[in-house]
């Protein structure tokens, strides 16, 4: 597989020199993919022949392929020539050339930056068949359920063509079910889906019970989305654990305060703090003399988490109360996101703000970002329409190069400069008065929000002047697809957020043609360039005619979060367009800022987990070695008779091997929980270490290293311990008074909008830990 094999070790130095000469040369991780093209003619060239094959002979051709490992370039066309002609027969789609150059690079290694439209989902299952003809297992990593349920259901005939299964695992699928969709050759799945998966495989007692077999492939589609966008997301499976009573009656006392008398909130309404009445009420109520000395820094935090859920976050704005559940509604996708929770204490605080029952106090039992699962795999490469935007990254972060591929037919979509108003009801008034002008003539529109909310009042305003617009913030996807596949109808209005009906095509009606085609008009940019891309890129697929503009003020979050502005506008027209050209590039430079701090706080994260992602292979693999390896078994027990005395020991006896086991992992999995939870709380009082200039990470990394070492050990004397208190007629982890979590739940931790709990303690305290001011633009 030549380059395509492995992500290499980020800190490689080789590495970093060859991207430091790449960007140099002003190519940061592109590659170029003319020196593919002999391959495609090649390919074009012998499908033709196979057109006179009939389809007995074409299966006997497919099989041939069989196990062969496609590194030679002969393997390779010949392989692609029979995958496209199956297409074309089973399908009813012949790969365009282009296609087939994005099949080739990709199983060369590469990555490829295909428009919107272009047809990836069929380069997809030519290159997930190219990996699985040679032995591979693979991932088909989609943007959500309902895609990769689609296009499992999709490419299953040509698949079956090369004697390939297909699945795909969703949501709602049973144990059993997706146990065996992950013994497909190809699995179709989202990224969380797997990651989950591989989560609940290690709490298994069994090892008949193992979801997912070692990770080989992936075919990541919407690459940058999975791995930038979503890289830093913690996915989590919990337990139940025990309750807390005091966090309850903290949230009784706080729920009865009054800002200004008992706490104040600050003018942007980010922060809020006890002042001395909700100090002293605490005091009271708590029956503590001094709240803020260090016993009770546990309970201080749970109070001010309380003060934020009561003082900050809105319903129906930071989420919604639907069938007794807290969902939230996710800032950066703008819409209701599904099995999200915000940091354990946030969210029950929030329930009971609510008045709602409050859901069983988790115990984070493991976790892991979404980017350790991309990781994990052998082979990696993807696709997206905005892959290019993200090639830096993705070089830095994951050794992968990314090129471009020409688009089918020439595009000849007209990307409009964008239109900037003073304030932000200025910008919608112009941009509702476009949508009008385009609906009158026929011209179908889609307005691209930041939020739900966004989208429900400019929908208004469109009512206000005679538009009716489909708006879009149905909670599912398939049904999101539904909606956003009519949105190229003759005169269709659709109001949408970013990231609502992706991956499905938008296809434009004849008339919706001669009236231009697609109108996209975004409301605000987005804090990347690369996002406006992808909305952008949504008008004028295959040829079709099309337009984009952006519509956009300085009242703009964007804006207002990444610059202070200390100049006012020289040339504005009636209506509040600025036209003073000093203007022109400030969205431009407020993405770079965002861009900036985005990467920071990415590499922050990172580098907290390099550790804690060793200590985790380790742990597993003695773990996966107690569940597989009998004679490693035999070593771990022995270890554990050991701890704490030599006298030999009753549980050697063959017939109680299996409970001995058992306790062990028992021990093993608590020892991990324990560790972690040191860890988040480390993680919150280093950042309070900042302040004594210690490098917070040294110190990070010391702990959970010192704490590792001896977690092992704690862990077989644990063992040991149970098993010598246990009574000879024991059998189950119950009768020995250990409790496994009674229920497992998987969910993302999302991004809690007004910062982490230290940051808020910080700003409670006085202390300026947000550091760095906005840079300022005057060119005065
Ligand atoms: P993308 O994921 O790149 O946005 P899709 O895979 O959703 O694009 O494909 C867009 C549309 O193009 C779909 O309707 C698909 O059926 C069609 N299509 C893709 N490739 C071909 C082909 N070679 N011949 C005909 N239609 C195609
Ligand atoms: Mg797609």
């Amino acid at each position: 597989m030549g380059r395509l094999e492995q992500l290499r070790d980020p800190s490689s130095w080789w590495r970093r020199a060859v991207v430091l000469v790449r960007r140099f040369r002003q190519e940061p991780g592109t590659a170029n993919l003319r020196r593919f093209a002999p391959l495609v003619e090649a390919v074009l060239r012998e499908r033709a022949a196979l057109h006179e094959l009939d389809d007995e002979a074409l299966s006997e051709r497919a099989g041939r392929t069989a196990n062969t490992d496609l590194a030679d370039d002969g393997d390779l066309v010949g392989h692609l020539a029979v995958a496209s002609e199956v297409a074309r027969r089973r399908l009813g789609m012949e790969p365009f050339e282009v296609q087939l150059l994005a099949a080739v690079s990709m199983l060369r290694g590469r990555v490829v930056d295909m428009e919107t439209g272009e047809g990836k989902t069929l380069v997809g299952f030519l290159v997930a068949a190219g990996l699985a003809v040679t032995g591979r297992r693979v991932h088909v990593l989609s943007a959500n359920d309902y895609l990769a349920g689609r296009d499992a259901h999709a490419g299953a005939s040509l698949f079956a063509a090369f004697g390939l299964s297909c699945a795909a695992v969703v949501d709602g699928m049973d144990h059993a079910d997706r146990r065996a969709a992950y013994r497909s050759d190809v699995v179709y799945a989202t990224v969380h889906q797997v990651g989950f998966d591989l989560l609940r495989d290690r709490q298994r007692f069994e090892d008949a019970q193992r979801l997912v077999p070692d990770l080989d492939a992936a075919v990541i589609d919407e690459i940058d989305a999975v791995l930038l966008d979503d890289a830093m997301v913690p996915l989590v499976i919990a337990g139940d654990g025990e309750p807390r009573p005091e966090e309850a009656s903290l949230a009784g006392v706080v729920a009865a305060m009054t800002a200004g008398v008992d706490y104040e909130v600050d003018g942007e309404r980010r922060n809020v703090s006890f002042n001395e009445a909700g100090i002293a009420a605490l005091e009271e109520h708590l029956g503590v003399d001094d709240l803020y000395a260090k016993d009770h820094v546990g309970l201080l935090t749970a109070a001010h988490v309380a003060l934020h859920a009561h003082a900050l976050m809105e319903c129906d704005v930071h989420y919604i109360v639907a069938e007794g559940q807290v969902r939230l509604v996710n800032d950066a996708r703008g819409r209701v996101a599904d099995r999200q929770r915000w940091p354990d204490g946030l969210h029950a605080a929030i329930e009971r703000k609510e008045g709602l029952e409050v859901t069983a106090p988790a115990e984070v039992l493991d976790q892991m970002l979404v980017e350790t699962v991309a990781r994990g795999y052998r082979v990696v490469t993807g696709m997206s329409g905005t892959a290019l935007d993200a090639s830096v990254r993705l070089a830095e972060d994951l050794d992968l190069r990314t090129g471009a591929i020409p688009t089918n037919r020439p595009g000849i979509r007209v990307d409009e400069p964008d239109r900037l108003y003073l304030t932000a009801e200025q910008r919608d008034a112009a941009a509702a008065d476009r949508v009008r002008a385009a609906h009158a003539a026929g011209q179908p529109v889609l307005i691209g929000t930041a939020s739900v909310a966004d989208s429900e009042r400019f929908a208004g305003l469109l009512a206000g002047r005679g538009v009716a617009a489909v708006v879009l913030n149905a909670k599912n996807d398939a049904a999101e697809a539904g909606i956003i596949a009519r949105a190229g109808e003759h005169a269709a209005v659709t109001v949408s957020t970013q990231m609502a009906g992706r991956g499905v095509d938008i296809r434009l009606a004849p008339r919706a043609v001669a009236a231009g085609g697609l109108l996209v008009l975004g409301l605000g940019r987005y804090d990347s360039a690369r996002l406006d891309h992808q909305l952008r890129g949504r008008a004028g697929r295959q040829g079709d005619p099309g337009r984009s503009v952006y519509y956009t003020s300085l009242d703009d979050d964007v804006v207002t979060e990444h610059l202070v502005i200390n100049m006012d506008p020289r040339t504005v027209d009636a209506d509040g367009r600025i036209r003073d050209k000093r203007f022109r590039r400030i969205y431009e430079h407020a993405q770079r800022v965002a861009e900036g701090k985005l990467l920071q706080l990415h590499r922050t994260t990172r580098r907290y987990h390099t550790a804690t992602d060793q200590h985790r292979r380790l742990q597993l693999d003695t773990r996966e070695r107690l569940l597989t390896d009998p004679a490693a078994l035999e070593d771990h027990l022995a270890h554990v008779w050991t701890a704490g005395s030599d006298q030999p020991h009753r549980w050697t006896r063959p017939d109680r091997r299996r409970l001995a086991t058992e306790v062990a992992l028992y021990h093993l999995d608590r020892a991990w929980t324990r560790h972690l939870h040191l860890l988040a709380e480390v993680r919150e009082g280093i950042h309070l270490r900042v302040l004594g200039r210690q490098d917070p990470l040294d110190e990070f990394n010391l702990i959970a290293t010192d704490d590792f070492r001896r977690l092992a050990q704690a862990a077989a004397a644990a063992t040991r311990h149970t098993l010598d208190a246990a009574s000879e007629d024991a059998t189950t982890l119950a009768d020995l008074g250990l409790r496994r979590p009674s229920s497992t739940w998987t969910y993302m931790v999302a991004d809690n909008p007004f910062g982490s709990e230290a940051d808020r303690f910080f700003e409670f305290i006085g202390q300026a830990l947000r550091g760095s001011q906005p840079p300022a633009i005057s060119y005065t």
